[in-house]
C-alpha cells in the first residue's frame, strides 16, 4: 500500500527537484498529486492524511452496488491540500456502467481540467460559463446548495464520452465529471455530497475497488 506521486496537470513522471519538492518536465515545480495504484481503505486513510483537512467529497449515501474506484489528492507538507478527487462507479438502468468523479480544488490547480479532458487546451480553470444564467443542476453539500453549470468539452481532444459541470463552493471549484455523458441525468437537486475528511471509522464500511476511470 502506498500512494504514487505525479503531476496534477499531466501524466508525465515527476522528479525530486533536490529541494524537497517535485518537478514535472512540462509544468515545472508542482504541488504533487498522490494517487493509489488501486483504491483501498488503507490508501484512502493515507489520502485523508495527505489532504490534512482539505475536503474530500463523496456522493452520500452510495447506491447499492456502487464502489469507490479512485481517489487522489494534490498536497505538500508546506502548503497543505490544494485539490482532491474521488470517483464512484456503479450501474444505472439507463446508462449501464457509470463513473461519477468529484473534484474540489483551489483555482489554478488544473486537476479538474485534466480529468475533464481540458488539459490539452492548456486551461487550468473553467471559464465564464460558470455562473452564467441559472445553473443546470444543483447538488448539496450538507444543507448548502451548490449550483453547477455545464462546461463544454467538445474539441478538447478527449477521447471519451462524458458530461462536465462546474460550480463554486467555499472559494474552490467543484467539478463533477460523469461518464457516459447521459449520466448527467442522474444528478438531481437532492444529490448530497459529503465531506468525509472528518468522518473516521464509518469509512470502514465504504466499498472500495473496481476499475478506476482513465484520466
Ligand atoms: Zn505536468
Amino acid at each position: 500500500m502506498s500512494l504514487r506521486v505525479g503531476c496534477p496537470r499531466c501524466a508525465a513522471p515527476v522528479a525530486d527537484d533536490g529541494d524537497g519538492g517535485w518537478a514535472c518536465p512540462e509544468h515545472g515545480v508542482v504541488v504533487p498529486l498522490w494517487r493509489p495504484a488501486t483504491a483501498s481503505y488503507d490508501d484512502f486513510a493515507s489520502h485523508l492524511g495527505h489532504a490534512d483537512g482539505f475536503p474530500t467529497y463523496l456522493p452520500w449515501p452510495l447506491g447499492p452496488g456502487w464502489t469507490v474506484t479512485d481517489f487522489a489528492v494534490v498536497a505538500d507538507e508546506t502548503r497543505g491540500g490544494r485539490a482532491t478527487m474521488t470517483c464512484v462507479s456503479g450501474t444505472s438502468a439507463l446508462d449501464g456502467p457509470v463513473d461519477v468523479i468529484v473534484i474540489s480544488e483551489e483555482p489554478g490547480t488544473g486537476l479538474g481540467a485534466r480529468i475533464a479532458g481540458l488539459g490539452l487546451t492548456g486551461r487550468t480553470d473553467p471559464g465564464e460559463e460558470v455562473g452564467d444564467g441559472p445553473p443546470t443542476v444543483k447538488v448539496r453539500i450538507g444543507s448548502f446548495p451548490v449550483g453547477l453549470w455545464p462546461v463544454s468539452v467538445s474539441g478538447s481532444g478527449g477521447e471519451w464520452d462524458r458530461s462536465v459541470v462546474v460550480g463554486e463552493a467555499e472559494g474552490r471549484w467543484m467539478w463533477l465529471v460523469l461518464r457516459p455523458a447521459s449520466a448527467i441525468l442522474l444528478l438531481r437537486d437532492d444529490w448530497i455530497l459529503r465531506d468525509v475528511s472528518e468522518t473516521g471509522p464509518q469509512l470502514v464500511a465504504l466499498p472500495f475497488g473496481g476499475p478506476a476511470p482513465p484520466w
